[in-house]
């Protein structure tokens, strides 16, 4: 298979347009139409000669993702896409639309970083269909343009990019990384650093390594529990990096960047949103420059657990707050159209 087009960083690009005997600045207008104007197929590149387009499109692979099924919440608010990958693997996209009065609209897209997953978390559709394969960095970045040309296409802009789809991102780390490198690059596509958010399990020599790239993108990590019993029973990673490893890598990385980290805390009624488990962790995360952000969970097939209800939820929060750390109840999105990561492509599998 020819190579997949957002697989090409500028200068690979450029040696490969190069290598086509055409003018250098050639390769330019292919990056900017990519990047800048986010056409998706070689027929939208109306700035090259039409044997070139031609060329273009023998030559390189523009099809890196097919959309094989979609889903929309009935509010609107939350659209999901199955993509089929050309290998026939399948991921799925999440894009959120969240609009407050008097605030900016934000469109969030939520993308995914491996097929499968091989961390097992014991709540989640895709760590129960185990790992398949890593996604490359064009796999990544392809569902960034995909709806960022979708917004574009309505008038609206993209304005967050959360990388907590399917998949631990930091296992897959070179491509991940990569991919928001080339999303980030000024001369292209130009998405801030601190507009990407990466959501990991808690691969604490991963954390180390990022904390020390000073990488100004945000950090989220899954808690979800405070105690090793608890965490070990939803999270079997836990069993490697147990809480204190991961609180001390957190603290670590705080130290390097500066940067607040978040918790996320996935609510399962009667499990982890006891006010007792909000005091354990409210000890645990003491002079840590964090923020816990709680959410209901969402049902998943084969998982017995049940999303918090809301006045659980505010026991939660407040019982964390009076014990000094800020907290967010989320909204948990998209049930009906099984927006929870991996579900639809479960499914399909
Ligand atoms: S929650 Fe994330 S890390 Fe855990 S199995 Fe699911 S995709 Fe993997």
């Amino acid at each position: 298979m020819n190579k997949q087009i957002y697989d090409f960083d500028f200068p690979e690009l450029s040696a490969r347009v190069n290598s086509w005997g055409v003018p250098k600045y050639r390769a330019q207008q292919v990056w900017d139409g990519l990047y800048k104007n986010l056409w998706l197929a070689p027929e939208e590149f109306t700035n090259l000669s039409k044997e070139l387009r031609g060329k273009m499109g023998e030559l390189v692979e523009f099809n890196v993702l097919k959309p094989v099924d979609y889903r929309e919440s009935k509010d609107g608010e939350t659209l999901k896409t199955l993509f089929e990958l050309h290998d026939g693997q399948h991921i799925e996209t999440v894009l959120m639309k969240y609009d407050t009065e008097g605030r900016q609209p934000r469109r969030t897209v939520c993308i995914s970083t491996q097929v499968g997953c091989g961390m097992g978390c014991t709540f989640c559709a895709t760590g129960q269909m185990g790992f398949k394969r890593q996604l490359s960095s064009g796999e990544i970045v392809a569902q960034v343009i995909y709806f960022a040309r979708k917004l574009q296409d309505a008038g609206e802009t993209l304005t967050n990019v959360v990388v907590m789809g399917m998949g631990e991102p930091l296992h897959n780390y070179a491509a991940t990384m990569e991919a928001i490198d080339r999303l980030n690059n000024p001369d292209g596509f130009a998405f801030g650093a601190r507009r990407f958010t990466i959501s990991t399990v808690g691969l604490v020599p991963l954390i180390k390594r990022f904390a020390d790239e000073k990488r100004q993108v945000n950090l989220a990590i899954s808690l979800h529990a405070a105690e090793d019993e608890l965490r070990s029973s939803m999270l079997p990673i836990n069993e490697k990096y147990p809480i204190s490893n991961l609180l001390e890598v957190c603290r670590y990385y705080v130290e390097q960047t500066h940067r607040r980290i978040t918790f996320e805390w996935a609510l399962i009624e009667g499990v982890n949103d006891t006010p007792e488990q909000a005091h354990i962790l409210a000890r645990r995360v003491k002079g840590l420059l964090c923020h816990v952000n709680a959410i209901p969970l969402n049902p998943t097939q084969g998982f017995n657990g049940k999303g918090t209800g809301s006045e659980r939820a505010k026991i939660f929060k407040e019982t964390l707050e009076q014990a000094g750390v800020t907290c967010t109840i989320r909204a948990h999105r998209g049930i009906d159209i099984q927006a929870g990561c991996g579900q639809l492509a479960s499914r399909e599998k």
